[in-house]
């Protein structure tokens, strides 16, 4: 159907109460059976890249073939740059093609923040770009044994896990001051793996709802128990980003194949065959769950 940006996206999702599933794809393989998902439930859907997949050569590889890809598909699909920090590589990524970037100063101070955020608005909102920005910050889940998935010791030097929550007294400010398209906030959620069950600040999100003018974004979707992922979406939560589950659905399917085999000169595509269905089984499942199946007519 159509290649879009952020916007226009979670536009409708926000209008009607469902959350768009937000991807990261490293490859083709991975886009592609992304997309067929998407098709097949006919929803729409975000691919996004990481910038450690993306460097170098890779970038223009990257964007071109997925913006083919995009363009040739029965249903929108929104190309989004996931947690960028260099300005640089982000005017980059925009030259290239993406429809939505992610600028993460979520560990810089507010009005640097803001600062930096505006910059690579007014730049992207040039070529019709949407930008996601961060407030508050997510930690990681894989490294992290305090409920919001932060060591107290880490670099962040937060003592207490609550000071990575996306602060009220901010919000409006910082939405105003930078023009973004979108807002990923911290409830509580942690990027990776958990190590516990997150717990999720759902008073904190409503009062972030009754306070954005945009779109609220969820990072750290996977392993998020599905009720969790419900209940913030009738709190405003519009987007929400999964990687580590599709990678776990991957990989245990991959390993599981190649213990089974005696000899490793096996064909690509036949060894990729059911660890991609593994991981378009992860990727269906959260496209039903956030109620984004069926909303392309
Ligand atoms: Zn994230």
């Amino acid at each position: 159907m159509s290649l879009v940006n952020l916007e226009t996206i979670l536009g409708d999702a926000r209008k009607n109460k469902y959350a768009v599933g937000a991807f990261d794809v490293s490859n083709n393989d991975m886009a592609m059976a992304v997309i067929e998902v998407a098709e097949e439930l006919k929803s729409p859907v975000i691919l996004m890249g990481l910038t450690i997949d993306l460097q170098g050569d890779k970038l223009k590889y990257w964007t071109d073939s997925l913006r083919d890809m995009a363009k040739k598909a029965s249903i929108p699909v929104c190309l989004h740059l996931d947690h960028a920090t260099d300005v640089d590589f982000i005017k980059k990524s925009i030259d290239s093609g993406f429809t939505s970037v992610m600028f993460d100063g979520s560990v810089l101070p507010i009005e640097e923040n803001i600062k930096i955020t505006k910059e690579v608005v007014e730049y992207a909102h040039k070529f019709n770009v949407s930008v996601e920005a961060e407030l508050g910050h997510v930690g990681d889940g894989i490294v992290g044994n305090s409920e919001t998935g932060a060591k107290k010791d880490d670099k962040d030097g937060y003592d207490n896990p609550d000071d990575f929550l996306t602060d009220p007294k901010e919000m409006k400010h910082f939405i105003d001051s930078t023009n973004i398209d979108a807002l990923a906030v911290a409830i509580g959620t942690a990027h990776g793996v958990y190590v516990h069950e997150p717990k999720l600040h759902f008073d904190r999100l409503d009062t972030l709802n009754k306070i954005s003018t945009v779109p609220m974004v969820m990072h750290g979707g996977s392993g998020t128990p599905d009720e969790a992922l419900k209940k913030s979406i009738e709190l405003g939560i519009c987007k929400i980003n999964i990687f580590s589950e599709m990678l776990t659905g991957f990989f245990t399917s991959l390993k599981e194949l190649l213990n089974s085999k005696e000899h490793m000169a096996i064909w690509p595509s036949t060894a990729y065959a059911k660890p991609l269905e593994a991981m378009k089984d992860v990727v269906r499942a959260k496209m039903t769950l956030l109620g984004s199946k069926n909303r392309v007519k």
